[in-house]
């Protein structure tokens, strides 16, 4: 029998198959996954490495670990334990680090509340996800308040930093009394629930995905292989921890043991002077926070020698903030997901075919969303009539749908909702794009901002990508505006650059005319600050209500 012949099947017995057979999961080689036990390794690997760092405050993997544990400890002495939701109101300060680590190790949910939201839908997702405890930070007190209030309920509130909340425990005081060697357990199964985040309700009412510690785990790892973050590595916070949890970058940025450097408000100045400061390495954000950098004013910038990777997503990038970012040196990486998906699902890789790329048609490829992260099972674009996957053309559009271990557990309280988006064993996106024939994914729209003109359907991003190449233009949307005769008409509202005189809509509907087919032209143009969601989202629903009443 030479080696490459086929062996003879190995003989059953009444035993089973031999591979079956006495090779039980046992405590040496099957551990429930979560990521608390990120944390943990850190630690004991390396404890004396900075892990944090906020103004002057420094902790080491050994302080941050020791003060999770006191944290859990605490939270247990008063009652806090499996499955309890456990929600925190704070910016992007070392205790909503320390919480994404501390909730978890208790068994209980951590619930991070979008800190610009209004005092009554925070009370509602207080209620809604059942919260047993409130951390806050002292500069969300007044709104904390307020929320209670609303709730109408006693909770047990922790206060970082002083507030006037009556009977809240100050979250130090807590940590003091509580065990820097608190033995945690951890869950007796990677499937149970470890976060619940509100979506940010770009489309409608906030709906919570719930995470399970097996999906964080994994989304750590996708997330630190993805984005390149190494020991050596400086994660800049310049992305709302309480949005879906960070991207999931607390627990990535520990999984690869980094420093993460604290960051209250998202300014441009801050931003250049941390960056040069502490010799950041990586930082994540939406377009929003891109193009402020982009845009700093002079007095603002400082140099620095790195070439800083800068991880953009959450909405859809245009290829001119791309391409000025990388001018500043700055090294892109597009990202695209959604709270149902822990942060980031694709990830645009570039391509061996890119070297032979003119530099517009890289920047073009570089706005596409790209492909599955190694730790997502698959994404696809299919019919929405048929459910069928679209032709890799680049042409048909279809919905994205994604699988794999890094979708939502679902939505809690909310079967139908859960049943419609995980319908047919995909997470259905919601988002319209093509398929292109590298296997990478392209976002025409959302399903819900396309614009029927005349029976044609006219992608919003593709204007907006154009009106986007305009010197004077610093922001665009494009939104269907009703017309007696074709239906819908493209609306533009755009936001001119800092100092610069906005243009004619005349001037401007002919630099469209030159560059895409007539029907796709806005026939209304208009300037002035674009509404926002708290994530840094433009808020088309609003944009086309003022159209409507145009
Ligand atoms: P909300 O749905 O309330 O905005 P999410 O933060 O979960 O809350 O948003 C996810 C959505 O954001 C995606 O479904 C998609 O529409 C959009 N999005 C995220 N990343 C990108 C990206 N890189 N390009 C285009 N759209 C994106």
């Amino acid at each position: 029998m030479t080696e490459f012949e086929p062996r003879p099947a190995p003989a059953r017995d009444a035993g089973g198959h031999p591979f079956e057979r006495d090779l039980d999961r046992t405590p040496a080689n099957y551990v429930p996954l979560t990521p608390v036990s990120l944390l943990a390794r850190a630690a004991a690997a390396v404890g004396a490495r900075v892990a944090v760092i906020d103004g002057d405050r420094r902790l080491t993997y050994g302080d941050l670990y020791a003060r999770c544990r006191r944290l859990a400890s605490g939270l247990a002495s008063r009652g806090i334990g499996r499955l309890d939701t456990v929600a925190i109101l704070a910016p992007n300060v070392p205790e909503m680090i320390e919480a994404h680590f501390a909730v978890p190790m208790l068994g209980a949910v951590l619930n991070p509340l979008n800190t610009r939201l209004d005092a009554a839908t925070i009370a509602f997702s207080l209620a809604h996800g059942g919260a047993r405890a409130l951390i806050v930070e002292a500069e969300y007190a007044d709104l904390a308040a307020q929320a209670l209030a609303e709730l109408g309920r006693p909770l047990l509130v922790v206060a970082i930093g002083a507030t006037e909340i009556a009977d809240a425990i100050p979250y130090e005081a807590l940590l003091d009394a509580g065990d820097p060697d608190y033995a945690w357990a951890g869950p007796a199964d990677e499937w149970q629930s470890l976060c619940l985040l509100y979506t940010s309700g770009t489309t409608g009412d906030p709906k919570g995905a719930v995470y399970s510690h097996r999906g964080a785990y994994l989304q750590a790892l996708g997330n630190a292989v993805t984005f390149g973050l190494t020991a050596e590595s400086v994660y800049l916070w310049t992305l709302p921890m309480f949005h879906c949890s960070g991207w999931s970058y607390p627990w990535a940025s520990v999984a690869a043991c980094a420093t993460q450097i604290c960051l209250r408000k998202v300014e441009p100045a801050a931003i250049f002077r941390l960056i040069a400061e502490h010799g950041v390495t990586h930082l994540c954000g939406a377009p929003i926070v891109l193009s402020m950098i982009a845009h700093a004013p002079e007095a603002d910038r400082v140099t620095f020698p790195q070439r800083v990777r800068c991880a953009v997503g959450g909405a859809a990038p245009s290829s001119t903030i791309i391409r000025t970012m990388e001018e500043l040196g700055f090294q892109v990486l597009h990202l695209y997901g959604a709270t149902e998906s822990y942060g980031p699902a694709t990830v645009c890789l570039a391509q061996p075919d890119w070297t032979d790329l003119s530099e517009a048609d890289r920047y073009a490829r570089m706005a596409r969303q790209g492909v599955p992260l190694a730790t997502l099972e698959a994404a696809q674009v299919v019919d929405p009539e048929t459910d069928r996957p679209v032709p890799r053309d680049g042409m048909t559009v279809g919905e994205i749908c994604l699988r794999g271990n890094t979708v939502m557990k679902g939505y809690l309280g909310n079967p139908e909702a859960t049943a419609r988006a995980l319908a047919g064993g995909w997470y259905r996106t919601g988002d319209l794009a093509v398929w292109h024939p590298d296997g990478s994914v392209e976002i025409k729209d959302r399903a819900k901002d396309i614009i029927i003109s005349g029976g044609e359907n006219i992608s919003s991003l593709e204007v907006e990508e154009v009106l986007m190449r305009h010197p004077a233009v610093m922001l665009a949307a494009v939104v269907a505006r009703p017309d007696p005769t074709w239906g819908e008409s493209p609306c533009a509202f755009l936001e001119v650059k800092p100092g610069t005189e906005p243009p004619t809509d005349r001037e401007l509907i002919a630099f469209c005319r030159e560059r895409m087919a007539r029907f796709k032209v806005p026939k209304t143009v208009l300037f002035g600050p674009l509404p926002k969601t708290s994530t840094g989202k433009i808020q088309k629903f609003v944009l086309r209500d003022r159209a409507r009443g145009l």
